[in-house]
């Protein structure tokens, strides 16, 4: 194993990174250039079932201004050295800080943190990346401002810019985040600043208003791709309603999902449930409470007995789904009713009043309880996608489930339903630590990755080491068209070589 000292970007000398480096101090100041092992340490810890070395960075750099980061990327363009950018670089699961191959340099955006500002009557921020979710929950509490934060899966110390690039999805009815961002700044490649929608008109008060602007609506591209740098995103928040109900609604057998999925869809559809419907099977549930040995002290997966036994002792039920009602008290209390109905009638047994903060605005902390469970670090997710179908749901797990046991791992599933599609959340949860878990963890998601993709249930995000492995499974088109626009967005290659499974 080479020392991390050594570390250097594919094809750039020694000598030549040595002359890179004097120049982005001169862009950041020396202080802002990393490139000694131990100030690099942060950057390379990843939880997914990868060997850190093999992403190891060869530098860091924190840019504070749009005019470094625009002296960074001609820096990089000069020397020909790959930059990954990163906004809080946390992307847990996803190969938190770390680049998609060695030797890249990081773009550590963390320090340009301003809320550049919200607007309370349209509901709206522009923020730059540095800005987590509880900072802007902070803002808008200290300030008294009536709206919401729909705070991520990774928890509210991820920031929106981030979150919403890698479209990531929260709890609240703004729960796609993507969905409910508006305007972008970029800075591209080659230095030049874009601002998407009513941004690029001089004058336009709207850049947080109205997505589209006029002609192709390029925001899209820059998501889960390596087209740009965004330096600024505007947000919509939601407005506070007056009042929320959280339900549970539980169903006694394994094999009610499907029908829990049917329920929920036309109740979604139609408006009534607003924000996600997030199942939770039994074992993910415990994960809040157990760490796997109190349970079972043996080898492979935790019987399922003694699941539904330690489920039973608290309330816990096979599947358990959760969303809210939103608005007056007087237009939740007909919607509650709808509800209990359709769910009732399915043979679920529902109860309002259910906590769960990450629906209704609150800052919880403990987002990955679930990494104690079995304790040792290791974290990855699969969230295979398909149209919201109970037959689909089904099939999603039952690959999960046979494939998790037969490799010794515990299933822990959080099939999410929003709007007409299922994203059949799975984390992978092992000892990071243990060579073998490791390993065993790697070739277990691969597995699972090749059999969702075969059934036609593709992935929507992955972590650094599969990118191009997924990438493939959507099939040569989608790779020529995403291609063509890096070749002409940055002809060098230097922005994040591999993001996405995308090369010049
Ligand atoms: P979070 O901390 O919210 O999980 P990260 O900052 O780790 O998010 O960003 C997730 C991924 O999104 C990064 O690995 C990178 O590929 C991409 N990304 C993040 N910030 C930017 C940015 N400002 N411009 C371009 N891509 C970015």
């Amino acid at each position: 194993m080479r020392p991390a000292r050594m570390v250097l970007p594919a094809g750039v000398s020694s000598a030549v990174f040595a002359r890179a480096l004097s120049e982005l101090r001169r862009v950041v100041g020396a202080q802002s250039v990393l490139a000694e092992p131990e100030e690099l340490a942060p950057y390379r810890k990843i939880l997914i079932p990868a060997a850190a070395d093999e992403y190891a960075p060869s530098a860091a750099v924190l840019a504070a201004t749009v005019e470094q980061v625009q002296g960074v990327l001609a820096v990089c363009n000069r020397f020909k050295v790959p930059i990954w950018p990163i906004s809080t670089g946390r992307n847990f699961g996803y190969g938190s800080a770390a680049p998609a191959t060695r030797g890249q340099v990081i773009l550590d955006l963390k320090r340009m943190d301003q809320i550049l500002n919200v607007d309370p009557e349209l509901g709206t921020a522009l923020v730059e990346p540095g800005v987590t979710y509880a900072q802007l929950h902070d803002y808008l509490r200290d300030r008294s401002i009536p709206l919401w934060i729909d705070f991520p899966g990774g928890g509210p110390l991820v920031g929106p810019v981030g979150n919403t690039l890698e479209r990531g999805m929260g709890s609240t009815p703004y729960a796609d985040h993507f969905a409910h961002a508006c305007g972008m700044e970029v800075v591209l490649a080659d230095g030049r600043v874009l601002r998407t929608g009513m941004g690029s008109l001089p004058g336009s008060d709207a850049w947080q208003a109205y997505r589209y602007g006029y002609g192709p609506y390029l925001d899209g591209v820059f998501t889960q791709s390596s087209y740009g740098v965004v330096t600024k995103l505007g947000l919509w928040l939601m407005p506070a309603p007056a009042a929320y109900r959280t339900v549970l609604v539980q169903y006694p057998e394994e094999r009610d999902l499907g029908r829990a999925i049917e329920t929920a869809r036309p109740l979604v559809l139609g408006g009534t449930i607003r924000n996600p419907c997030r199942l939770r099977n039994a074992t993910l549930m415990l994960t809040a409470l157990y760490r796997r040995t109190d349970l079972y002290q043996g080898e492979g997966p935790v019987p399922q007995s003694a699941i539904l036994e330690a489920a039973r002792d608290h309330g816990i039920a096979p599947w358990n789904l959760t969303f809210s009602l939103y608005g007056t008290l007087e237009q939740i209390a007909p919607n509650l009713d709808i509800v209990t109905r359709a769910f009732a009638s399915s043979g679920g047994q529902v109860t309002a009043d259910y906590h769960d903060g990450a629906q209704a605005n609150q800052l919880e902390l403990d987002a990955f309880s679930l990494l104690n469970w079995v304790g040792g670090g290791g974290l990855v997710w699969l969230s295979p996608i398909s149209a919201a179908r109970g037959v689909d749901a089904l099939r999603q797990d039952a690959i999960a489930r046979s494939i998790l046991f037969r490799r010794g791992f515990d299933y822990l599933a959080a099939p999410t339903l929003s709007g007409r599609s299922l994203n059949y959340l799975v984390p992978l949860v092992f000892d990071h630590g243990d060579a073998q878990a490791l390993e065993r963890a790697r070739m277990c998601f691969l597995e699972l990755l090749q059999a969702f993709a075969d059934n036609g249930f593709g992935l929507d995000r992955v972590g650094i080491d599969f990118m191009g492995h997924l990438a493939r499974r959507y099939g040569e088109v989608n790779r020529d068209v995403n291609r063509a626009v890096k070749r002409a967005l940055d002809p060098n290659g230097i922005l994040a070589p591999g993001k996405s499974g995308i090369r010049t």
